[in-house]
């Protein structure tokens, strides 16, 4: 036997490929624990893409791997589309993009579960013995599929549809090519979503059954995604990054019972990985609003105008004092802490590294400076601490919202840069507020409070803000960045 033969037999040894999955899924996990800290997190990310890379070699090595012009079609439209995008996306933007990625997932899996379908789907219902493998029946293709395989095939057609969809009409939303309010049947919403939620179910349990009916399959792919429609469309702007964190672990699910039904291995782990890390972080940013999840579900909340129950702009009956950048620039010169409490308009305005002059001309005179950090501030899970990262702001000063809070009672002047939901009193204050129960950042505690924003409007949830009628509070009326920048300049004044 020549050497080259022997060296192709060895690199497609199954032995072998599952030494380098297994290299592959450290990676992952190392990646993961990377990506908990903002120091560590670019390595992390490094870290996982190599994993990644090994897994797809790992997966193309395999020789039952099908047709290459189609695969390198893939990966060079992928790339093509996937690099640029990538890169130029601004981190306002960054939650649609995961919604966009994680569609495309979900997309990919409900086609490979139909592709199987159509390859397999004549012997669904007729091989209910278990074919052996790991995981019982997952040699499946060599003499029919088991039920086994069956069910998890359809289940992630099922889920992956859902998530498709789900996925497009979040994207919509947050890119506003959708309106960001609620669209609902009202009461009969709930029907609707269980009515087609049993359809696709049903027609699922009829394929696993033995079917063999195409039709059936694509009328249970139209279920789940009129059902990925109206669970969605419901949902307010405001919560779509918790759907978003939600669908993401939806796709993972449906890759991991895809990698069962295709016996791939890579696939069950890193569609677990995204499974459980999109669980987790959908509890915690549903915990961070005090919103149960099926509450979120339930929708209605969030729609970016004004909504019921709550005062329209304008509509208050106390007075707003305005401010100007010289007299802000006087009461922070002379305050000796100073809070600063950034949100969704820091990041739209660029103004990270405006903010970080404004912080080191204050600590030039002694003035102490933190932070202030509320875990849904912006639009995406940990968008105020990768902004002042990217400005080099030092993390030890990013003060997490329990630990911010006691510390308002003796701060001088908390200074709110377009932040408006996560400083609203209401949600301590007003029962019948959309937003009460959500924690927020206790600037009203503080000896004074200056809020920039360009105008009266109402932030992401659609609701007046007490706290500007605040008589402790002044109003500096205009663009986040440049605001920041006349206070420095004024400082040199002082
Ligand atoms: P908000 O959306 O409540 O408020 C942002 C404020 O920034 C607006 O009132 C706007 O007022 C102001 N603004 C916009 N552009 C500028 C600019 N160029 N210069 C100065 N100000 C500007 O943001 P928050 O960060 O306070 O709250 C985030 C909201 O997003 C919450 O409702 C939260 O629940 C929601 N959300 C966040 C998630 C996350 O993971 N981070 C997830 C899901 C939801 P004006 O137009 O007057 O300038």
């Amino acid at each position: 036997m020549s050497a080259v033969p022997l060296a192709t037999s060895f690199l497609q040894d199954q032995s072998f490929l599952d030494v380098l999955y297994i290299i592959a899924f450290g990676l992952f996990i190392q990646g993961l624990r990377g990506l908990s800290g903002p120091t560590t997190a670019v390595r992390g990310n490094r870290i996982a893409a190599v994993g990644m890379t090994i897994a797809v070699i790992a997966t193309l090595l395999n020789v039952n791997e099908g047709n290459w012009g189609l695969i390198v079609l893939g990966v060079a439209l992928g790339t093509a589309v996937g690099v640029p995008a990538a890169r130029q996306v601004k981190m306002t933007a960054m939650p649609q993009m995961v919604a966009l990625f994680n569609g495309v997932g979900g997309g990919a899996v409900f086609l490979i579960a139909w592709a199987e379908f159509r390859r397999d789907g004549s012997t669904y219902g007729s091989h209910t013995v278990n074919l052996g493998g790991p995981l019982g029946g997952l040699s499946a293709h060599v003499g029919g599929v088991s039920t086994y395989v069956a069910a998890f095939s359809v289940f992630a057609a099922i889920v992956g549809s859902v998530s498709f969809w789900g996925s497009n009409i979040a994207f919509g939303k947050l890119q506003e090519i959708l309106p960001g309010r609620p669209i609902s049947l009202g009461s009969a919403q709930q029907i609707v979503n269980l009515v087609l939620l049993i359809l696709a179910l049903a027609a699922g349990v009829d394929l696993v059954a033995g079917a063999h009916s195409e039709l059936v399959f694509i009328g249970m792919l139209v279920c789940a995604a009129l059902l990925g429609n109206a669970v969605v469309l419901p949902i307010g702007g405001a919560d779509m990054p918790v759907v978003i964190s939600m669908l993401n672990a939806f796709t993972g699910l449906s890759a991991a019972a895809t990698g069962i039904a295709l016996d791939n291995t890579a696939l069950i782990v890193a569609g677990m990985i995204v499974g459980a890390s999109g669980s987790i972080l959908t509890n915690l940013m549903a915990v961070a609003m005090n919103r149960s999840i099926p509450s979120i579900i339930a929708g209605g909340f969030g729609g970016g105008g004004a909504v019921e129950g709550a005062s329209g702009a304008g509509e208050h009956a106390g007075t707003v004092r305005s401010t100007s950048a010289a007299d802000a620039a006087i009461q922070l010169a002379y305050a000796n802490r100073v809070v600063i409490v950034p949100g969704y308009g820091m990041a739209v305005a660029q103004a990270q590294h405006a903010v970080h002059e404004l912080t080191k001309a204050l600590e030039k005179r002694q003035v102490e400076v933190s932070y202030a950090i509320h875990p849904v501030a912006g639009r995406m899970p940990g968008h105020m601490n990768v902004l002042l990262a990217e400005a080099d702001v030092p993390y030890d000063q990013l003060k997490e919202m329990d630990d911010a809070n006691p510390e308002f009672a003796r701060t001088d002047v908390s200074l709110v840069i377009g932040a408006n939901d996560v400083t609203n009193p209401a949600a301590k204050n007003t029962p019948s507020s959309p937003i009460y129960g959500m924690p927020i950042l206790e600037v009203a505690d503080s000896k004074s409070v200056i809020v920039i924003k360009r105008s009266m409007n109402p932030g992401f949830a659609g609701i007046e803000n007490e706290l500007y009628y605040d008589p402790k509070t002044t109003m500096l009326f205009g663009d986040a960045k440049s605001a920041v920048s006349e206070i420095t300049a004024e400082l040199a004044n002082i």
